[in-house]
């Protein structure tokens, strides 16, 4: 048994599924004799977050990954990027090569750096350029001599230099599945995991211009076309790489989906003129939390994002803490209601203990989404309101959504429509191998 999974950041029913689907002739294909459907995501349906609950069986508070960045264990203000350091669990390949199978993990988030496994690995986008990305450490010599000097990301995808950022987008997929053929060839890994980043750059790059219903949609635009196209040439390289995996079960996955941004809530602002934050000047433009807050009168403050993550400031637990620990309960309750009384409809608020198994490393004490995710969050401070139409500077018009996909293809699948869950992707080739999933979440579609 050979198991080629497929991850396509990003990429959301509506376009794979219907509206670039004809332009998908290989994913059609599989997904005519496997089983195949939306794939929920995790609260939050964020890249690091995401592909590590997929393909490690545990919730994002079981792993203490709440986003891209986190607090640091010492309660300090500020947050710091997530690495493949903060997985403290096994993954997939990890299982895998236990059992004595030969792996491969190119590109998966979080893998900067990369990390020791039975067989190679490429780190993900979050390597720096000219920092070491692969395991073992002298393969880099071997494929860059192949395949040039590493592509781990499309630089600077949100400044709006569409022509430049497409050019990237095509050399990147294609440096990344030609090294996934030859290492599926040469090497012959029993398992091989793969993830793009292209869908998720490309659409935070240029959504307005692929979504009819994004209010800022021009009709009639280029870059829908160029769009559109850059899933044509997604669709034949995993069509290429198919064609040197014919024996391999296929899993095609994605961590999350996208839509359209329909504007911005200013949670910070909001704080601030509730009087839950305080600042030290009052901003007239636009102003990072970090340059304005006052956090000895303050107590509780949120991060920007797909989502909101709201801190309370203890007394004792954070450095310049006013609540007293006695009311933090109470204090969170009232933030709940705060929240929920200003957002637009749709809004969600979760304590963590709402949403997770466990709840380790420095948790937010609420979590909420904004219209059910067509809301991004802002946390810059200085806003002429608290429900932004006119997105700020540096949010642009994709939002993460609920849904990704999944397909499986080969082995024991038949055509089928399911609904499946982002965990049921890692437990499900677990159970193609046999190997026992012990506590991880999630449902084994291969017997099922
Ligand atoms: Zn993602």
């Amino acid at each position: 048994m050979r198991v080629l999974l497929i991850g396509l950041d990003c990429a959301p029913p509506a376009l794979v599924f219907d509206r670039f689907a004809d332009v998908m002739p290989n994913l059609a294909a599989l997904r005519a004799r496997g089983l195949s459907g939306p794939l929920r995501s995790v609260m939050p349906p964020i890249t690091v977050p995401a592909w590590t609950c997929m393909l490690s069986g545990r919730d994002p508070g079981e792993l203490g990954l709440y986003g891209f960045r986190n607090r640091p264990r010492d309660r300090g203000y500020g947050l710091s990027m997530a690495s493949a350091k903060d997985v403290g669990v096994k993954r997939v390949w990890d299982r895998l090569g236990e059992h004595g199978h030969r792996v491969a993990s190119l590109f998966v988030p979080p893998s900067h750096p990369p990390t020791p496994l039975r067989g190679s690995m490429a780190s993900c986008f979050l390597t720096p350029p000219g920092a070491a990305w692969t395991f073992p450490p002298g393969r880099a010599r071997e494929w860059e001599s192949r395949f040039g000097d590493y592509r781990s990301d499309v630089a600077s995808f949100r400044d709006g230099d569409l022509a430049r950022i497409f050019d990237e987008l095509h050399a990147m997929t294609e440096q990344h599945f030609a090294l996934a053929r030859h290492v599926w060839t040469e090497e012959k890994p029993s398992f091989l995991a793969m993830v793009e980043m292209g869908p998720d750059r490309l659409h935070h790059a240029a959504w307005d211009h692929l979504d009819p219903t994004s209010p800022r949609h021009v009709p009639g635009n280029p870059w829908l076309e160029r769009g559109r196209a850059y899933y044509a040439a997604l669709d034949r390289e995993l069509g290429r790489l198919l064609d040197v995996a014919s024996d391999a079960v296929v899993i095609v996955a994605s961590d999350h989906g996208a839509r359209a941004c329909e504007g911005a809530f200013a949670v910070n602002e909001l704080l601030r003129r509730e009087g839950w934050l305080a600042t030290s000047t009052t901003p007239s433009s636009p102003a990072p939390l970090r340059e304005v807050v006052d956090w000895s009168r303050t107590r509780a403050w949120a991060e920007g994002g797909y989502y909101a993550r709201l801190f309370l400031n203890v007394a004792g637990r954070e450095p310049s803490g006013t609540i007293p620990e006695r009311a933090s309960e109470q204090a969170a309750e009232e933030l709940r209601a705060l929240l929920l009384a200003h957002g637009p409809p749709g809004t969600q608020v979760w304590r963590p203990r709402e949403l997770y198994g466990e709840v380790k490393g420095v948790a937010p004490d609420l979590l909420a989404v904004f219209g059910d995710l067509a809301w991004r969050s802002v946390g810059t401070l200085g806003h002429d309101g608290v429900r932004l139409t006119t997105l700020p500077r540096g949010v642009d018009g994709a939002n993460h959504d609920w849904n990704g996909v999944v397909v499986m293809s080969g082995g024991p699948f038949v055509r089928r429509d399911v609904e499946a869950s982002i965990f049921d992707v890692g437990r499900t080739v677990l159970g193609l191998f046999g190997i026992e999933p012990g506590t991880w979440r999630g449902r084994d579609w291969s017997v099922s």
